[in-house]
C-alpha cells in the first residue's frame, strides 16, 4: 500500500511501527525499511524481508542527539560533528551505553551502534509520532540497487510490507556516509552523502578509511553491491549494441546524470536511472561513463565499483 504522506498516513504509518509492522519511508538519502529499534521480532521480519545476512546491523534512526545520547555514548569529537552535519544524511558509529534497550538482533550483537538523525521531513514526522528510534536500511533486497522512489520500494516487497509512505525522489539518492568514532582514529566505514573531504575539513584532520585498515567493518564496503541484475560497465565512452548507456555531461543519451557535469545532480540520478535501464527488457547489459573521483563523485564511483564487480573466474 503506497500512501501519501499526510498527517493522517504519517500517523497511521506510526501506529503499525509500533505494532510490530515493517513500514518504509523516505529519507533524504534513500527509502528506509523502518521497524522498531526495540522490537526483535520486527526487527527479524526486516532481516527475513531483504534477505539480509544477520552478521549485518542496522543503523538507529533517531529524531535528534538528546535520542543518539540515550543509546549511545557521544564523545566530545562527535558533538563537534553532530553540530555541522546533525540532522543530515552523516552515520556515526559510537560505543553503546551500557544499559541500551536497542535489539541485539539490529545490532548483530557488537557493542558499538550506528546511529543517524535523517532530516527529511516525513522521517522526522514519523520518529516524531512513534517516539522511539527506528531502524531502516536500505528498502532494497541485499545486494541490490537501493531504492530512491517508492515506486521502487514497491517493485522489491509488493504488498509483503505493510505501507510505503510516498515521498517522491530521495534528494541525495545516495547513502549516508558511516563514520566510525569507536576507535582512536576516525573512520569512514562507507563513503556517502557526506563528502569525505568536508568531513576532514571540519575535523581538521585527515581521515582513514576502512579500505586502508584493511577491515571490513561495515558490510556496504563488501565487493559486490547495489547490482542491478544486467552486468554492469563503468568507465565506458563508447557502448555496446544492445547496452543502456548512462551518461554524465555535455552529451547526448537516453539516461544522463546531469547535463550540467553536477555530481550531486547525478547522484540523485544514479540509482533512479539504473533501475530504470535495469527494468527494460530491451538492454542486455549497463555501461557508464566515467565521473569524476571527487567530492560526492568518490561516493559514485564506490558505488559502480561494487554494482559492477565480477568475481574472476577460470575461463
Ligand atoms: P544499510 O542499512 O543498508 O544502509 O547499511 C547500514 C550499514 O551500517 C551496514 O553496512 C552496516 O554494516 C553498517 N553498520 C551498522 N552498525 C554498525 C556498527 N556497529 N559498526 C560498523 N558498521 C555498522
Ligand atoms: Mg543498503
Amino acid at each position: 500500500m503506497i500512501l501519501r504522506p499526510t498527517k493522517d498516513n504519517i500517523q497511521k504509518a506510526a501506529t503499525l511501527l509500533k505494532k510490530g509492522d515493517v513500514i518504509a519511508f523516505p529519507t533524504e538519502t534513500v527509502y528506509g525499511l523502518g521497524a522498531v529499534g526495540l522490537n526483535d521480532q520486527a526487527i527479524a521480519k526486516i532481516y527475513a524481508l531483504k534477505n539480509r545476512p544477520k552478521i549485518n546491523p542496522l543503523i538507529f534512526h533517531c529524531l535528534n542527539i538528546d535520542w543518539i545520547k540515550d543509546i549511545a555514548d557521544v564523545p566530545p569529537l562527535a558533538e563537534k560533528i553532530a553540530d555541522y552535519f546533525i540532522p543530515g544524511p552523516l552515520t556515526l558509529v559510537l560505543q553503546q551505553k551500557k544499559d541500551s534497550k536497542v535489539s541485539k538482533l539490529a545490532t548483530a550483537g557488537l557493542d558499538t551502534i550506528a546511529v543517524r538523525v535523517p532530516v527529511h521531513p516525513i522521517a522526522q514526522d514519523l520518529l516524531s509520532a512513534v517516539g522511539t528510534p527506528l531502524v531502516a536500511p536500505s528498502a532494497n533486497l541485499s545486494g541490490r540497487i537501493s531504492s530512491t522512489q517508492a515506486s521502487h520500494v514497491h517493485s522489491f516487497f509488493g504488498d509483503n510490507i505493510a505501507a510505503v509512505l510516498d515521498g517522491g525522489d530521495c534528494c541525495y539518492g545516495l547513502e549516508s556516509t558511516i563514520l566510525d568514532l569507536s576507535t582512536q582514529t576516525p573512520t569512514v566505514l562507507r563513503q556517502g552523502a557526506v563528502p569525505h573531504e568536508t568531513l576532514e575539513d571540519v575535523i581538521g584532520q585527515p581521515i582513514l578509511t576502512s579500505s586502508s585498515l584493511e577491515k571490513i567493518k561495515a558490510p556496504g564496503q563488501l565487493k559486490k553491491h547495489y547490482a542491478p541484475s544486467l552486468p554492469l560497465r563503468i568507465n565506458v565512452a563508447i557502448p555496446k549494441k544492445g547496452e543502456a548507456y548512462i551518461g554524465f555531461g555535455e552529451m547526448e543519451c537516453m539516461f544522463n546524470l546531469s547535463p550540467a557535469g553536477d555530481l550531486f545532480e547525478a547522484a540523485a540520478n544514479l540509482f533512479k536511472f539504473l533501475h530504470q535501464a535495469d527494468d527494460d527488457q530491451s538492454f542486455k547489459g549497463i555501461s557508464i561513463a566515467p565521473i569524476p573521483k571527487k567530492n560526492i563523485g568518490i561516493a559514485i564511483n564506490d558505488r559502480l565499483m561494487r554494482a559492477s564487480y565480477q568475481e574472476e573466474t577460470d575461463e
